[in-house]
């Protein structure tokens, strides 16, 4: 009843909604192969730092690498890479930024006046921008695009897992974090999507003394590979604790930030 055939806003279950009849279209001038979402149980655990490490390790490889930043309100890629220049646009859609080494990037500040002004929008509006940023601009032949989720299970998570045609999804962790939960959680909200999970990544595993050159469990002792293994998945990748990591995303370096800690997580996404 009332049935107004546009799955995408309604809110009722009925039998004839399906997963597909909520996906919307890419840009007709677009082209992306592979669509990866980076997710975590809450925020500051390090989601963006890691969707930009796997974006820069997949271009290193020689991959044509996007990052579509759908983390609205609280929007950090622009600033790791030190992309400042407003995104541009013509009459077929918006062009993303591209940072020093060709990465596409599309996020909310570089639509800002101001990349300190906050966005103070409703669910549904934050939700309309994340499928924009899909439908609206010309990403152009993009083999690994990497979608920085926002953090949780909240509203515009939802609407990105069911708007865009996600290939899979990697777990972003630290060990200070009820991480059996948080996994868990993840994993059915991925079942629920019937959305692949290609992996966790624990970030802030542990520090590596640069005296004695010994690995310290700061958080306490890692349970990830126990974790993966219970939930049917596999640890892509454990991050060090690295100043370097903040110092970068800080000064707009990242992309020039020498490490291997994604080389064979790059391996195990491809
Ligand atoms: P999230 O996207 O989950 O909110 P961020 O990636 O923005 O988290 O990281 C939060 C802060 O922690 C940033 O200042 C970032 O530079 C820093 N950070 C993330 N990972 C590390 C790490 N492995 N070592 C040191 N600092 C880190």
């Amino acid at each position: 009843m009332g049935c107004t055939h546009d799955c995408g806003t309604c809110s009722s279950s009925c039998g004839s909604k399906s997963a597909e009849s909520m996906k919307i279209e890419l840009n007709k001038l677009s082209k992306v192969k592979k669509v990866i979402g980076i997710v975590s149980g809450k925020g500051g655990v390090g989601k963006s730092t890691v969707t930009s490490m796997l974006a820069v390790a997949m271009k290193r490889q020689g991959y044509r690498t996007a990052i579509l930043d759908a983390d609205i309100t609280g929007p950090s890629i622009p600033k790791a890479f030190g992309l400042k220049e407003r995104a541009k646009g013509n009459e077929n859609g918006i062009l993303p930024a591209e940072t020093l080494t060709g990465i596409e990037v599309m996020s909310v500040n570089l639509l800002l006046e101001n990349e300190t002004d906050p966005v103070v929008w409703r669910g549904p509006v934050i939700s309309g921008t994340v499928k924009q940023f899909w439908s609206d601009v010309i990403w152009n032949d993009v083999d690994y695009m990497f979608v920085d989720m926002p953090p949780g299970t909240g509203d515009v998570a939802l609407t990105v897992f069911q708007s865009l045609p996600l290939d899979g999804i990697v777990i972003v962790t630290s060990p200070q974090e009820l991480v059996s939960m948080i996994v868990e959680k993840a994993v059915k909200m991925a079942d629920m999507m019937d959305i692949p999970i290609l992996g966790i990544v624990e970030n802030m595993s542990y520090f590596k003394c640069p005296e004695c050159g010994k690995n310290h469990s700061i958080y306490g002792e890692s349970h990830i590979d126990e974790v993966a293994e219970r939930f049917g998945t596999r640890v892509l990748a454990k991050m060090p604790i690295d100043p370097e990591f903040a110092r970068c995303a800080d000064t707009g370096t990242i992309e020039m930030f020498v490490s291997d800690c994604m080389d064979e997580a790059v391996e195990k996404l491809k």
